[in-house]
């Protein structure tokens, strides 16, 4: 199928949910809006009522002030959304930054600390979101059976608020069905239906979970995330993709893979925020120097092996500002 089609399909698809979602909302407001009571209700039920007759006449989405797009990652957080950033009012600017920091000390109480340590692993991480807030996703979680370490990373696609509001759905749902204690296949297709089902069409994540066991055993489930490195004395193995993306599609099923770690080898995870960073003149990093970088530094502690790989980075852009959200997770056996 074109482009143009797909975006004009999936457009199709938002915009019909967006609209089933303001009618339900409408009706639960209509419900409880006792007018000269509740000032503030019906105001919101004016903005739904204005965001419904501006889907319908096709204009929704648009600037209420300037005609020009309204920001996507804003109106997939919010459908209610009528005014772009440049148009905002400073009031409006300064209620806005208000609650964007206040969802990155949110995001930033979700994060493990920059270093942990569990039987006989080094797990160490970076997360960096471009804007505010990041659509990258970064776990490390005691199983209550005690059956190894958990560890997940994944990128949600999209940037900002929305992709932020999605990073923290899957967090809570993955941590809830990690108590089921479920095999790895299980957990990441019940991950997929549950984020299918409370998202919108257009809501997906890539995802990797890992289960590091005691004696360096590892099992890894990856849906669609870039091939995570061991990195070792020799060189660099990339462990390959055992799934879709989760949130795509429905009943998909997972594969896991069995590996083992030896003493001193490294898992390295990255997001598409290091190996896809372009330079000034649009060349990107690539995954050949990440995984050049990480050989080169083989023997260092998982933070420094970070510290090096982001080092390179800035390196590399030499000025030029990074585009994405950027995330990274060395997990070494010690
Ligand atoms: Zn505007």
């Amino acid at each position: 199928m074109p482009a143009t089609e797909i975006l004009n399909r999936d457009r199709q698809i938002n915009d019909h949910l967006i609209r089933d979602h303001l009618v339900q909302r409408r009706q639960r407001l209509a419900a409880v809006v006792d007018p000269p009571r509740h000032p503030d209700l019906t105001r919101l039920l004016l903005s739904v009522d204005s965001a419904l007759e501006r889907l319908a006449q096709g204009d929704w989405g648009a600037c209420a002030v300037c005609h020009e797009p309204v920001e996507s990652d804003r109106l997939l957080a919010d459908p209610l959304v009528s005014v772009c950033l440049g148009c905002l009012t400073p009031e409006q600017r300064r209620a806005l930054e208000h609650d964007l920091e206040t969802a990155a000390r949110i995001q930033a109480a979700l994060l493990p600390p920059p270093r942990v340590e569990r039987s006989g692993w080094e797990i160490a991480r970076v997360y960096e979101p471009l804007g505010t807030v990041s659509g990258d996703y970064v776990d490390v979680v005691e199983p209550a059976d005690g059956e190894g370490t958990l560890i997940a990373f994944g990128d949600v696609a999209g940037k900002g608020v929305a992709a932020a509001m999605v990073m923290s759905q899957l967090h809570a749902l993955l941590r809830s069905l990690i108590r089921l204690e479920l095999p790895l296949p299980e957990l990441m297709e019940r991950t997929n239906a549950l984020l299918l089902a409370s998202t919108t069409a257009s809501s997906y994540a890539t995802l990797v979970v890992a289960r590091l066991g005691d004696d360096g055993a590892l099992e890894i489930a990856n849906g669609g995330h870039l091939p995570p490195l061991v990195v070792h004395a020799e060189g660099v193995r990339p462990l390959p993709i055992t799934g879709v993306p989760v949130g795509l599609l429905p009943e998909v099923r997972f594969q896991t893979l069995e590996t083992r770690m030896e003493p001193g080898e490294t898992l390295l995870l990255f997001t598409d925020g290091l190996s896809e960073a372009p330079d000034a003149a649009g060349s990107e990093f690539g995954p050949r120097r990440v995984g050049a970088t990480a050989a080169r530094h083989h023997g260092a502690a998982a933070p420094a092996m970070l510290a090096t790989l982001r080092n390179d980075l800035d390196a590399f852009l030499s000025g030029s500002p990074r585009v994405d959200d950027l995330s990274l997770m060395a997990v070494r056996r010690r």
